[in-house]
């Protein structure tokens, strides 16, 4: 039965996935009377998935094929003492000693006790990076290195990128972890060259176990930090230790990153988060509204989920605001209250008011071309432009993704969309035509 559920399972999930979930995860001992099926994970965070996601299909699939209830019982494995206690001992503080004996940096470490594996809810958008990062996080520095997590704002890199972090300091209390925003590696190399103090810097980043770097795309066209990064990379990938970043884009869509970063940025797995689909949207409100003990029912989650289709963190936020207005207003939670709660969220009304179509019809009216030229593939300069700052408008007024402005414009790449908003958005401050232009559109478009 094991094989046939796994060989159902392998269909189902992707081979990273797989491998995270299923590889190291293996039946022991059946009780026939109970129907106990003792289970070995390899760690608590395993087990966790397996309790909350898995069994139950686990369940279902043994009644399918056997026609067995099946009770399913997961254990830690451990290859030295099966008694062994999984959860790390609290270490002891030393009172008289109140120097730290770790080096300063293992104070700094800033993890979002949140932003754990548990906590991280799994749908189709993201589930290829969550089995990478639990793959990563099971065995550093040897699947892939680096891992490249790449995808847009709100989406969960930060959460996976800390969870990564959260499980390997579970399992080795004294692993030496660094969680830094890019921006802090570019100012501690500065401040590092002002005081001299190179060394130290070099030792808190070239030492490291676990080098988490997030939102990497702001060592854009920074050619000395590019440089030193590329040293600390070298150091630490010699050293099989593993090293994850974040970034809004692929190293390739990182202006003026230099060659080799962005070859060595290919050499381990680069994996794509994508908005997460109404369904996701539901589960992760669910789990919000249950952590905050708030107990919503499914059309109001429908509703909130409906309304906010891309980034997560709004997500909470509309959570958050109906909440309030319940709180303000003593009344229960339901749509008509949410729908209440969320009219004044601007992203709400932005969705609502805005929508591409009008955006296209305004600039193409505007620039005296058709809305079909802007959605074409022409490649002059008189619709070229245009098409351009339709774009970057949409991406400015309204909620959408990448993606689904391209959708928008005759189905072009989300590249396409990102280069177009980033050439208006500089041209805006160079050209004063453009400016002139694009002040006037949004005028019209009462912005
Ligand atoms: P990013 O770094 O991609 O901008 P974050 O990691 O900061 O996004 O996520 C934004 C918020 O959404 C955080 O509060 C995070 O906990 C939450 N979040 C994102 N993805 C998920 C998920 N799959 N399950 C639960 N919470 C999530
Ligand atoms: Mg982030």
């Amino acid at each position: 039965f094991w094989q046939h559920f796994n060989n159902e399972m392998r269909e189902r999930f992707n081979e990273v996935a797989y491998n995270a979930w299923f590889k190291n995860t293996k039946p022991i001992s059946y009780d026939k009377e109970k129907h106990e099926l003792k289970i070995s994970v390899q760690n608590p965070v395993s087990k966790g998935y397996w309790e909350k996601n898995l069994s139950s299909q686990l369940i279902q699939s043994a009644y399918g094929y056997a026609g067995i209830e099946l009770l399913p019982i997961f254990q830690v494995a451990d290859t030295n003492s099966p008694e062994r206690i999984v959860t790390p001992e609290p270490r002891r503080i030393n009172i008289e000693n109140k120097k730290p004996a770790k080096p300063g940096f293992m104070q700094n470490l800033q993890l979002n006790d949140k932003y754990t594996f548990d906590n991280f809810v799994q749908g189709e958008g993201n589930k290829l990076a969550a089995g990478a990062a639990l793959a990563v996080a099971d065995s550093p520095g040897s699947f892939y290195n680096p891992l490249f997590i790449f995808g847009g704002v709100g989406l969960g890199k930060t959460h996976l990128m800390q969870a990564i972090g959260h499980q390997m300091l579970a399992e080795k209390p004294d692993a030496k972890i660094v969680y830094i925003q890019s921006e802090t590696f570019v100012n501690d190399f500065i401040n590092s060259i002002k005081n001299k103090t190179q060394d130290e810097f070099r030792e808190k980043y070239r030492t490291c176990d676990l080098l988490l770097v997030d939102d990497i795309q702001f060592f854009a066209k920074k050619e000395g930090i590019q440089e030193e990064f590329f040293h600390t990379f070298e150091t630490l990938y010699n050293d099989q230790k593993q090293i994850v970043m974040t970034s809004d884009r692929l190293p390739t869509e990182i202006p003026d990153l230099s060659e080799r970063l962005v070859s060595r940025f290919t050499w381990g797995l680069q994996v794509e988060i994508t908005p997460p689909d109404l369904e996701t949207r539901i589960a992760i409100l669910r789990r919000k509204a249950e952590s905050e003990g708030l107990t919503i029912d499914d059309n109001t989650l429908n509703y909130i989920a409906s309304q906010v289709d891309t980034n997560i963190r709004e997500l909470e936020g509309a959570l958050v605001k109906v909440q309030a207005h319940a709180t303000i207003e003593k009344e229960d939670i339901n749509p008509s209250l949410a729908r209440e709660a969320l009219t004044d969220l601007k992203l709400v009304q932005k969705d609502r008011g805005l929508q591409i179509p009008k955006i296209q019809e305004v600039v193409a009216n505007y620039f005296q071309t058709s809305t079909e030229e802007l959605k074409g593939k022409k490649r002059v300069r008189q619709i070229v432009v245009p098409r351009q700052i339709a774009m970057y408008l949409s991406r400015e007024l309204t909620n959408a993704s990448l993606p689904k402005i391209g959708q928008e414009f005759g189905g072009k790449d989300h590249t396409t969309v990102m280069h177009a908003c980033d050439k208006i958005g500089k041209q805006i401050q160079t050209d004063t035509e453009i400016k002139a232009a694009v002040f006037d559109l949004k005028q019209m478009l009462d912005h």
